[in-house]
């Protein structure tokens, strides 16, 4: 190891291996704005982009006028009026619209050539309450980007290529801005394994590590970064030793798992022939294609509130409905199970953050719903129109905190199903909150289905926020009582007759889902990226084997007991592999 070089222990948040040059990223601080050329084509697109920029800061800036003369004074005001008169100055307009016509650039780039030519006119007067003017315009060319997206976020969406983002924490929002052609690992200071930046992360493919105590005293922008999600380890400016070492890994493990993709045809059953349902997790429509790639049986859970991050305002009834459609007409006949919006803890999509400061009390999932039921009718609504009665569609509930709150739910669903002229769909409620654990029993009564989101309620059970480096480690579904929980769940489901899903991270875990099948759990729904390796641990096992350890598991006493039942079994499997070689 060179002087410089550093090894800095994390966890895992995403597997892979991933080198490039450090971009540190701070929310907040100011954006570089992507130029680009564009194609004839795009040129009104490009304007239309711009026009919209023009409007949304001619409205903010009215309001800011307003209440700066209000609150603080005329003299004051004037000064916005001055932004504003810009904002609306017609030959400004025009200037910049020529720009992107005549020389073929995007908006960003012609609002900043624009605005650096006028702001080089007003200075080269050479009159000092002139040159104060020129801030004007700099303060104009951001209000106007910023409505252009590059506010501290959209930074993300252009990065040089093989970076590797180091940040504190990313939201989502953050994190399906991130330009996936160029982004080659994520490093976070915070960030558990079920926290939504790893399960993006994931379903993305970016190897990711978290969970470093002091990163940024050790990782500064251009340094050499050498992402090992297995390990969960980042190398600072590695000496040629780590480098190779690195290479051999990285060379394995791509390897081994295209070993596994091209096993992916095969059928999902254990060593005896018992069949296990594997499912996608998805968050947007171009993930569809996924499911096919990975022979998935149809969509376990689709993340509405991932489609509709970025929109300042509440998705319409259509953009919804066109959203929805377009993962039913990609995905042909499979089922899919559509989750109304969970929006609350780290997720907050912008349309939703008024909503969310004017006091919904950090209510989450159905809870929001059913307080902001307006919201909620249109995306039923949405939902059900997209779908046309057909029985491929199913509505599943985030967060039901109760038997009552469900029922309140049904009693929505079933008037915009009668104004609609529809019958109901299927309707599934998640199990991720220890009150629902409780109340599973008469949530079954009600429901169709029911589906564990081990994600929350391993937090909840486990008074660790999901978010955090102190939050759960990847064998915290290992914790007895969880399993006892679990158990529960498997065994009020079967009584009812009715399916249960898991579509919580440990469902995509091999060895966690060995042991989910053996409490009974056949249903298992996952970022498509890691079936090959569900699949492959399900055909190595006797479904007898994974019933004795999940019952061992849910008889242990401690979590370590429970690793050790894991570890046997997939000993046992590799013992058994050796022997068959
Ligand atoms: C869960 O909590 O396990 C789950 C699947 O929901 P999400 O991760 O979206 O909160
Ligand atoms: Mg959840």
């Amino acid at each position: 190891m060179t002087a410089s070089s550093r090894v800095l222990q994390g966890c895992s948040l995403s597997r892979g291996y991933g080198s490039g040059t450090a971009y540190v990223y701070c929310a907040g601080a100011a954006p570089p704005v992507p130029h680009r050329s564009i194609a004839s084509e795009d040129v009104n697109e490009e304007k239309r982009r711009f026009l919209l920029a023009v409007g949304a800061a001619r409205r903010d800036l009215s309001e800011v006028q307003e209440r700066v003369l209000a609150e603080i004074g005329e003299a004051e005001s004037e000064i916005i009026g001055a932004h504003l008169a810009l904002v609306t100055d017609p030959t400004f307009i025009a200037r910049i619209e020529r720009r992107i016509e005549s020389r073929r650039i995007n908006a960003e780039l012609a609002i900043e050539e624009e605005a650096g030519a006028v702001a080089k006119e007003i200075r080269d007067l050479g009159n000092d309450y002139l040159r104060e003017r020129a801030h004007d315009v700099v303060d104009v060319k951001k209000r106007l980007l910023k409505h252009l997206g590059h506010g501290a976020a959209g930074v993300l969406e252009q990065l040089a290529p093989g970076t590797v983002v180091v940040a504190r924490e990313l939201l989502p929002s953050d994190t399906l801005n991130l330009d996936r052609a160029h982004v080659v690992g994520l490093v976070l200071e915070g960030g558990g394994p079920t926290s939504h930046a790893a399960i993006l992360a994931r379903s993305m493919g970016i190897p990711a590590v978290g969970c470093i105590d002091g990163l940024f005293t050790h990782v500064a922008d251009g340094h050499c970064i050498f992402v090992d999600g297995e390990r969960g380890e980042v190398l600072v400016d590695p000496d040629a030793a780590q480098a190779g070492e690195f290479a051999r890994s990285q060379g394995s493990y791509d390897r081994s798992l295209s070993n596994l993709v091209a096993d992916e045809w095969r059928e999902c059953v254990t060593l005896d022939g018992h069949p296990i349902t594997l499912l996608a997790n998805i968050g947007r429509p171009s993930e569809v294609d996924q499911i096919r790639r990975h022979y998935l049986a149809g969509v376990g859970l689709f993340r509405t509130e991932y489609l509709f991050m970025d929109s300042p305002e509440r998705p319409s009834l259509d953009a919804q409905r066109r959203a929805y459609r377009a993962v039913l007409d990609r995905l042909g006949d499979r089922p899919m199970t559509i989750r109304t919006f969970d929006i609350g803890g780290d997720k907050r999509p912008q349309f939703a953050t008024g909503v969310l400061s004017r006091g919904t009390g950090g209510l989450r999932g159905l809870r929001f719903s059913l307080r902001e039921s307006a919201m909620f009718r249109v995306q039923l609504r949405a939902i059900m129109e997209a779908s046309e009665a057909s029985n491929q569609l199913a509505i599943l509930l985030p967060m039901v905190a109760s038997a009552e709150d469900m029922e309140s739910a049904i009693g929505i669903i079933d008037e915009v199903a009668n104004a609609l002229c529809q019958p109901r769909p299927r309707i599934g409620a998640m199990v991720e909150t220890p009150s629902a654990l409780f109340e599973v029993d008469d949530i079954l009564s009600l429901a169709d289905f029911v589906s564990l989101g081990t994600n929350d309620l391993t937090q909840f059970m486990l008074g660790a926020d999901r978010r955090t480096a102190e939050s759960l480690s990847d064998d915290a579904i290992f914790q007895p009582a969880l399993l006892r929980g679990l158990h529960h769940v498997a065994r009020c489901a079967l009584a009812h007759g009715k399916p249960v899903t898991v579509c919580g991270e440990a469902a995509g875990d091999p060895m966690a889902a060995c042991l989910l099948i053996g409490l009974g759990l056949e249903r298992l729904s996952m970022s498509p990226a890691r079936a090959a390796r569900v699949r492959a641990a399900v055909r190595s096992h006797r479904r007898s084997a994974l019933q004795t350890a999940a019952t061992r598991g849910v008889e242990a006493r401690t979590r370590a007991q429970v690793v050790d039942i894991v570890r046997e079994l997939s000993l046992g499997t590799a013992e058994t592999n050796a022997a068959k070689s």
